[in-house]
């Protein structure tokens, strides 16, 4: 039965890459369809309901500057609100929210329901259409056969989901929903690479039955950072509390590890390392005596409590006990089982920085499909499908943002050239460019591509370059303006008498000296008054030997870098080249020079060939 609507783009799946992914086609004008198993959790949080943390807040901040829903939707539930790194440079601030659940969906939804081209409906997707090389739609479980130009699978970790909490073990999509079988089946079928992963959680904790007066509370940060340019209304601020396991905690683990899917080899795919499961933190670190947990509130309206940190797929019983050996929680009841799941991922070396698949055209991935794990690095993925898929729709040519540009570009980079051993995450160390992808300038690094593309309005883009425009003048003025010894203004802010004439741009480098200072030193009419400008200003001031710098080594690397390799280069053809070499570039297909060299075991022998070669046939 084929549905008499087409549309230019279908998303499926409602998590966090599907709703960014629907948001951008539509926003960019395109017909829109969002498929998902179940419209009540659009938006849902699989995990701990919080957004953010280092790396995670930079990919937010960038999701926002490109016109997405995430930062604003965590804005508008963030109960607890805090900089991390605050005392450390500006490259690796990064801000965390802890969210109310129920309002993070809430706010999703609304923002969905509100898109105008977008289309949801509640169905899960069994199959694909293809017609020769490409893909022509999806036929959902009732047998509708739905057209478009483009196709985005979102399906998170529900293809071929399987649930462990001990030795039981059952299908499902996360706790309580069904996995994507058929579509899972369908897709084994392509020709693309497909492996297993796991991610786990730990159980959940019914907060009247915790003993907090034993433990120390973590207020939100005042005043509260925000990630989006919208700074919606906030709900009411709570905080979180701290404790620790015990080595009681410790050795029912260890006593419980024969009846651990980890241990006993049940579970094949491999879990994320910088997120251990209790399991793994108390066998890898053995000397360790105790680990820290945050206990963190699910919600405003309910005394659900997440406890970070004891993530596990123990069987219950060990799961109960463990939890009631630490402090604070000796008479804790837990809501609900802790449970690790393994699913399907897709080999992302097997697709184009425009995320789209090498094996079918007009088929993207996004989000944990591609192997990845955590919100932010789905709705990053989401957002940049649901761009090229748009822009494929009208046959128009793709967009990525490079590794310099935006972490969203480190992280596309990096799935599609070295793949991944285990669930990839956003870290800084990631970015060799950090101090030019901050959080505090992911709008002017990306407004002009936004606004291209149609996924930021006018009104906006004008805001953001008039700030820029004013951050560049003040940058001047502060160069020509300057102090000298024997001002007791200048020599009561700095706590010292100046020895030389200095321009206040050379004070404002100085440690320690904040914008505010320069403006009680030399007050002018001229100073800025907006808050992020004053910001921006303060770091490109005080960073601006290394950023210069960081832009030097940029334009260096960029000619080459961005050096496109047409799609369908003979790598068999170019002469010097090893077999091996050969055979990676082939099934890689990199973009570009840049992706090439990043591809391990070609080696910079193998790209000067390569330079050679696109030399000689240009
Ligand atoms: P999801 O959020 O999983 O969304 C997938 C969506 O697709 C769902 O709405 C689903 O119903 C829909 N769908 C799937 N198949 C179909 C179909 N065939 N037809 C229609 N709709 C379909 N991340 C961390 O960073 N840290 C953690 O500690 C962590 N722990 C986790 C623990 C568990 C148990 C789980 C399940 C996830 C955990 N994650 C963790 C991962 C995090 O939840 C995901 O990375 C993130 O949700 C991925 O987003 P997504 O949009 O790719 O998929």
């Amino acid at each position: 039965m084929e549905h008499e609507e087409h549309y230019e783009v279908i998303v499926v799946g409602g998590g966090h890459a599907g709703t960014e992914a629907a948001l951008a086609a539509a926003r960019m004008g395109r017909k829109t369809l969002l498929l998902t198993h179940n419209i009540e959790t659009l938006g849902q949080m699989s995990c701990n309901p919080a957004i953010g943390g280092i790396g995670k807040g930079h990919l937010v901040r960038e999701i926002d500057a490109l016109g997405g829903a995430m930062g604003y939707c965590a804005d508008a539930a963030a109960i607890q609100c805090r900089t991390l790194n605050a005392r450390k440079g500006p490259a690796v601030r990064a801000t965390r929210v802890q969210a109310d659940r129920v309002l993070y969906k809430a706010a999703v939804r609304r923002v969905l329901e509100h898109q105008p081209n977008l289309h949801i409906f509640q169905q899960a997707v069994d199959d694909l259409v293809v017609e020769g090389r490409a893909v022509a739609g999806v036929v959902t479980q009732m047998g509708l056969v739905m057209r478009a130009r483009t196709v985005v699978l979102t399906t998170g970790t529900f293809l071929a989901g399987l649930i462990h909490v001990g030795q039981s073990r059952h299908a499902g999509g996360r706790a309580g929903e069904p996995p994507a079988r058929a579509l899972a089946e369908r897709l084994r079928a392509l020709p693309l690479r497909v492996g297993r992963l796991k991610t786990g959680t730990p159980p959940r904790i019914d907060g009247r039955t915790i003993d907090f007066s034993v433990l120390e509370a973590q207020a939100g940060d005042e005043p509260a950072p925000y990630f989006s340019y919208a700074e919606p209304a906030r709900p009411p601020q709570v905080a979180c509390h701290i404790t620790q396991t015990s080595e009681e905690t410790h050795a029912i683990v260890r006593a419980a590890l024969d009846r651990s899917p980890l241990y006993t080899g049940a579970i094949e795919g491999t879990g994320p390392r910088y997120c251990p499961s209790i399991e793994d933190k108390v066998v890898r670190f053995a000397d360790k005596v105790s680990h820290q947990i945050f206990l963190e509130p699910e919600g405003l309206d309910t005394p659900e409590i997440y406890p970070n940190g004891i993530s596990t797929s123990l069987p219950f019983d060990a799961q109960w006990r463990l939890v009631r050996s630490i402090p604070g929680l000796h008479k804790a009841v837990l809501t609900r089982p802790g449970y690790a799941i393994e699913y399907d991922y897709f080999d992302p070396r097997d697709l184009k920085p425009s995320l789209e698949t090498q094996a079918l055209e007009g088929l993207f991935f996004a989000g944990q499909i591609n192997g990845t794990t955590g919100y932010e690095e789905a709705a990053a993925q989401g957002l940049l499908a649901g761009i090229n898929a748009a822009l494929a729709a009208r046959a128009e040519g793709a967009w990525w943002p490079g590794r310099h540009e935006a972490y969203l570009g480190v992280l596309v980079d990096d799935l599609i050239t070295q793949g991944l051993t285990e669930p990839y995450r956003m870290f800084t160390s990631r970015a060799e460019h950090r101090l030019l992808l901050r959080e505090d300038n992911a709008d002017e690094r990306l407004a002009e591509v936004a606004h291209r593309l149609g996924l930021i309005g006018d009104a906006r883009y004008r805001e953001i370059r008039a700030r820029e425009q004013a951050v560049s003048r003040e940058q001047a003025r502060l160069r020509s303006a300057f102090v000298r010894p024997g001002d007791p203004a200048v020599a009561a802010r700095l706590g010292q008498e100046l020895t030389r004439e200095s321009s206040l741009f050379d004070l404002l480098k100085r440690p320690g000296v904040r914008y505010n200072d320069i403006i009680e030193m030399a007050p002018s009419e001229a100073a800025l008054t907006d808050a992020k400008a004053a910001r921006q200003l303060e770091v490109s001031v005080k960073y601006a030997g290394y950023i210069v710098r960081q832009g030097d080594e940029i334009a260096r690397r960029a000619h080459h870098e961005g050096m496109v390799l047409p799609e369908d280069l003979d790598y068999q053809g170019i002469r010097g080249l090893s077999t091996e070499v050969r055979q990676r570039l082939a099934r890689h297909r990199p973009a570009t020079l840049g992706q090439a060299a990043r591809l391990p075991g070609v080696t910079p022998a193998a790209v000067s060939l390569l330079l050679v070669h696109l030399k000689r046939i240009r």
